[in-house]
């Protein structure tokens, strides 16, 4: 049965009218195992494959468009529903590139983090119904084909989902440099800069010219933009979601106060030399539900241009 096609003809037996519905059975047959085959779940951790899953969802619907050579009409509805199905695949398909550095960051997460991201519960609500679910009669011979267009619609919920869980889970990782400069201090075990003892230290260190912005490395709200007698001068403190907290520190002013919303890019401060600080540079440190993460393994994008 190698691509062959086969019409189903549809005598209606009150009008007469006879309708003729082709369809390429293997190719119908073999997509939708693949499909029902697919695991309902993409979960963060383990390899994204909202890509394909949606590549295969279109070749699936592709292969039930419908040639009716008699009546427009009474394929119509299906049709409708079809489109609608990849219209939605299409925005999704869009919708699931990530910039590759970004997906870098996105890998380095620690993996509880990224645990947080699959069965986040996100609503529902804007998946909405994608095929209306008309009750089936029993001399309805569109029945199968509406009924794999539900399936296929519930199995797209699905990714929707996964998707827009990836999309909260990606504006969430810091993964810009917060400014433009040079690095002067890693993360670990270090010389302390003042005594010469040995410390822990909990970022990476910037250097760059006085009053050079300091940019927000992810979507967040700042938790506190206030001067840090612990060190840290002026300090501002951003919360991400999903545990995922980054600090900016020894700025020399602040362009945004507490409670505000910021972007990735945004310019949240300024470099300075405030705190316990040896020349212009910005401490940043990344925390992940409170434990230190070294920077250097997310920081996959450069800063906006100037
Ligand atoms: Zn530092």
């Amino acid at each position: 049965m190698r691509g062959r096609k086969y019409t189903v003809l549809i005598a209606d037996r009150q009008t007469g009218v006879v309708r003729r519905l082709t369809v390429n059975l293997r190719a119908v047959l073999w997509g939708t195992a693949g499909v029902l085959a697919l695991p309902i779940l993409i979960g963060l951790g383990a390899k994204w494959s909202a890509t394909s899953e949606i590549a295969r969802l279109q070749a699936t619907t592709s292969l039930l468009e419908l040639e009716n050579t008699s009546d427009r009409s009474a394929t119509g509805a299906l049709t409708n529903q079809i489109a609608s199905l990849q219209a939605v695949m299409h925005d999704l398909g869009v919708r699931s590139q990530l910039d590759p550095g970004l997906a870098k960051a996105m890998k380095n997460l620690p993996a509880v983090v990224r645990s947080r991201a699959v069965g986040g519960g996100l609503p529902f609500a804007t998946a909405g119904s994608l095929v209306s679910g008309n009750p089936r009669s029993p001399d309805d011979t569109f029945g199968v084909i509406r009924d794999l267009l539900e399936g296929l619609s519930s199995r797209l919920r699905n990714v929707q989902q996964n998707v827009e869980q990836r999309e909260a889970l990606a504006a969430s990782t810091p993964s810009i440099w917060p400014t433009r400069g040079w690095l002067t201090a890693r993360f670990g075990e270090r010389a302390d800069p003042f005594d010469g003892g040995s410390e822990f230290h909990e970022g990476i260190d910037i250097s760059a010219n006085k009053g050079t912005p300091v940019f927000a490395t992810a979507d967040g709200v700042v938790e506190s933009a206030a001067y840090n007698t612990g060190g840290y001068g002026n300090l501002i403190v951003l919360r991400h979601g999903f545990g995922l907290e980054t600090r900016y520190g020894h700025l020399s002013r602040f362009a945004v106060k507490a409670g505000d919303r910021v972007e990735r890019g945004q310019v949240i401060g300024y470099v300075g030399e405030t705190g316990r600080a040896t020349g212009y540079h910005l401490h940043y440190e990344i925390l992940a539900n409170g434990e230190l993460l070294n920077p250097l393994h997310l920081l996959t994008q450069t800063p906006p241009r100037p």
